[in-house]
């Protein structure tokens, strides 16, 4: 089947492009569209279609399926939020996830009784890393079991937090099939074409809803997964990207334990992709894959606190920082009054970073933001929070440049954006004006069509 999208803007030059087994075969002024599907661009950008490089699937459609407390301001809305819903929904577990204390109140297990009464209830803290439970819930999961991790009262009573203890819980509570139709869906419709799935340790379980969700395309987008060992397991459906690792200055740092297994994974051939927010975090993944040394492809996800001291290091060793700019908008508010002031200038680096010579690329990190691109975009060129504030104004780019960030190949992060060109593969997203328009506003409106290997999947 052959395409014909006419009149649209690529690069600046007003011209067709013909798409043909899944690839764009012709770029020209005047092309033959006889017995082609032909789209009229009506002018607007033809830009190669977005990739986020870190997001989590199946959080984000488990997200969808529970109460959503993100957009909630204040306790009142949380305590009426999970009442209503535990009034309103059949017997079972009811999961919420997106709780933040400084909008919705301190949270023990006493409050969820009071709201939910004898009902089992999760809720997730919206850092993904602890879980409040009703009592119900408790003493669903605990079972009688303490494993570390279940916060204790000065009585030795559990308050209801679970620490860290995600995969424990979620092997003792019912799997559910989460839909990752209404995903791909919205992915579709921001223009993205493609994700990089950033959780680790991915188990059979998971991998087989995103092999049976890419497959029977109910999730059209190109999929790359960090946290899989065996790439040939996965290959029907995914490519594999670095191998996922996480630390966390909680549970302890040790960089020359990390040197090793970074240099495990590099003796195999495979980069890596740490896991690192803190200052203590930063340093230690960048002191390990110093020690380690450098290998194509490595990357740092998050350096949220990334002191410039490190820039020498992460430039020579061509690594690549995911930063996460949304952050600033969404939760800029609540850094300006909880971050040490000596990590302020380091917070979400953007600008420097390029300046200092290291490669960028931008992931979402939904659901724990949005993750609409054109959002992302905006927010990198303002540095706005939700209430004005701006934070590390010099960090600020411009809309191309963090554009440029969502369209590098997942597994070459430091390249070259990708380009509409002869012989690519047709991911394209149309927008319905020129692009330098839509980079004056970026805003997901401006998306008019979605392909993905020359299929449409959103109009
Ligand atoms: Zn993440």
């Amino acid at each position: 089947m052959k395409t014909v999208i006419t009149n649209a803007e690529v690069e600046g030059r007003h011209v067709s492009v013909v798409i043909e087994d899944g690839c764009i075969v012709e770029i020209d002024k005047d092309v033959v569209t006889l017995g082609a599907d032909v789209v009229d661009g009506a002018g607007g950008a033809l830009i190669a279609g977005l990739h986020d490089h870190h997001v989590h699937l199946l959080a984000m459609a488990a997200r969808r399926e529970g109460i959503d407390l993100d957009p909630l301001q204040t306790p009142q809305s949380f305590d009426e939020a999970l009442r209503s819903a535990s009034a309103n929904s059949e017997s079972g577990w009811l999961r919420a996830s997106g709780y933040d204390e400084h909008r919705h109140g301190t949270l023990d297990c006493r409050r969820l009784n009071a709201l939910v009464g004898n009902r089992a209830l999760r809720v997730q803290h919206r850092s993904g890393l602890a879980w409040v439970l009703s009592s119900a819930g408790l003493d669903l999961v605990l079972n009688g079991e303490l494993p570390d991790g279940v916060e204790l009262d000065a009585d030795g009573v559990p308050t209801g937090w679970l620490l860290r203890l995600d995969e424990w819980i979620a092997r003792r509570i019912p799997p559910t099939t989460p839909s990752l139709r209404e995903v791909g869906a919205e992915l579709a419709a921001f223009g993205i074409t493609g994700v990089t799935d950033a959780t680790p340790n991915l188990g059979q379980g998971r991998l087989e809803i995103l092999r049976s969700a890419v497959s029977d395309r109910s999730l059209p987008q190109r999929v790359v997964l960090l946290g899989v060992d065996d790439p040939q397991a996965v290959a029907d459906f995914a490519k594999v990207g670095p191998a996922k690792i996480v630390i966390d200055e909680v549970t302890g740092l040790d960089p020359d334990a990390l040197a090793r297994i970074i240099s495990a994974h590099h003796l195999k051939g495979r980069a890596v992709a740490i896991h690192a927010v803190s200052r203590a975090e930063t340093v230690t993944a960048v002191t390990a894959l110093a020690l380690a040394g450098p290998h194509h492809g490595d990357r740092i996800e998050h350096g949220s606190v990334l002191p410039e001291d490190l820039d020498a290091i992460l430039a020579s060793g061509s690594v690549t920082v995911v930063i996460q700019p949304g952050l600033v908008g969404e939760r800029g508010d609540h850094y300006l009054s909880s971050v040490d002031r000596e990590d302020l200038p380091f917070l979400h680096r953007a600008a420097s970073l390029q300046s200092a010579g290291i490669a960028v690329a931008i992931g979402s990190d939904a659901p724990v933001t949005s993750a609409d691109p054109w959002v992302t975009i905006a927010t990198a060129t303002t540095r706005r929070t939700r209430s004005g504030n701006v934070i590390g104004e010099s960090e600020r780019v411009d809309a191309r440049t963090a554009l440029g960030w969502y369209l590098t190949d997942p597994l070459d992060l430091g390249g070259s954006p990708r380009r509409v060109m002869c012989g690519g593969a047709a991911d394209l997203c149309l927008l319905d004006v020129p692009l330098d328009e839509v980079l004056a506003a970026p805003n997901a409106a401006h998306v008019r069509m979605t392909w993905v290997g020359g299929r449409l999947v959103y109009s």
